[in-house]
């Protein structure tokens, strides 16, 4: 547990109202297919994180799939300690600024957030989106030293948030990792499927640039299966394989009609 900031009382914390996060105008917005929220400003984090009233229980924690020491990266921002609070979130989330844009907050951390009911969370959400994009705006990114290498070689296939994640975790343990995409890019759904008003794309391949300079491989246009199969992988030498191939292929009901024109599965 922190302790946070300790000039103010909860009261007066519950008194300050919740961050909105600015958003561009709908009549510029309906002419372009940017971002539409534009993040908050260091005034607007440092005032939001002011809102935490580091529970001793820490119930975001444990609403959080990944356990991100929210309540600490809260207390950095407070103290305007950006890069500091962004480092506190790498060391268990190698996506924060993906993370603080698409994760449904609103049940996972927020929604565990103690003053989610009657005050509105914490923008938590919000407050990881900032610091992840003031540090990469700022060319704050450090990337984090070469470990000592294991001799061990991974393979992950399919480069969504589930692989990227897994060879950023065995990067840093010192293996060597290769990802093998079956499409022309890294990235799955974050790429192909969530719209760049919501997720830009930049923003995901600066994140696969940052492993690329941590060593990991990028194999594109190599679909596991066809291209290469996993006895392939293994006989040259590949000591375990990560399969995070994602649930791209749709389900279908098996009702009369469904192969018709115009009827379409849920993600086309
Ligand atoms: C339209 C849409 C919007 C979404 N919006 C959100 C959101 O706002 N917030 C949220 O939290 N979640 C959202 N999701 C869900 C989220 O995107 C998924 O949960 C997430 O992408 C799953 O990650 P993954 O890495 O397991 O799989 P994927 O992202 O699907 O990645 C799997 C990768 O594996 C590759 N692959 C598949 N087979 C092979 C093979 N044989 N060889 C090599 N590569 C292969 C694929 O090409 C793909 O790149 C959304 C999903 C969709 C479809």
């Amino acid at each position: 547990m922190t302790e946070g900031p300790k000039k103010l009382s909860p009261k007066e914390r519950m008194a300050i109202p919740r961050a909105k996060m600015p958003e561009q105008n709908p009549d510029l917005r309906a002419q372009n297919f940017n971002e539409v929220p534009l993040g908050l400003t260091p005034e607007m984090a440092m005032k939001e994180a002011l809102r935490c009233l580091h529970c001793r229980t820490e119930p975001c924690v444990k609403g959080c799939p990944v356990n991100v020491p929210i309540p600490q990266f809260i207390a950095k921002v407070v103290e305007g300690k950006f890069a500091e609070a962004v480092r506190l979130i790498k060391k268990v989330n190698v996506l924060p600024a993906v993370c603080g844009r698409v994760c449904p907050q609103e049940v996972q951390c927020e929604g565990n957030c103690t003053l989610f009911k009657k005050y509105g969370g914490v923008s938590i959400g919000a407050l990881e989106r900032f610091v992840a994009d003031y540090e990469r705006e700022n060319n704050l990114v450090e990337i984090p030293p070469k470990p000592k290498p294991t001799g061990k070689k991974v393979a992950v296939i399919g480069s969504g948030p589930s692989g990227l994640t897994v060879a950023g975790d065995l990067i840093q343990l010192g293996h060597e990792v290769t990802v093998f995409e079956a499409l022309h890019e890294p990235g799955g759904v974050l790429i192909y499927g969530i719209p760049e008003f919501r997720l830009p794309k930049d923003i995901v391949m600066f994140e696969v640039g940052n492993l690329e300079k941590q060593g990991v491989k990028f194999e594109l246009n190599t679909v596991v299966g066809m291209s290469v199969t996993i006895d392939e992988l293994l006989e040259e030498g590949y000591d375990a394989i990560y399969i995070g191939v994602g649930a791209g292929l749709p389900w279908f009901l098996r009702i009369e009609g469904e192969e018709l024109n115009g009827v379409y599965s849920a993600d086309e």
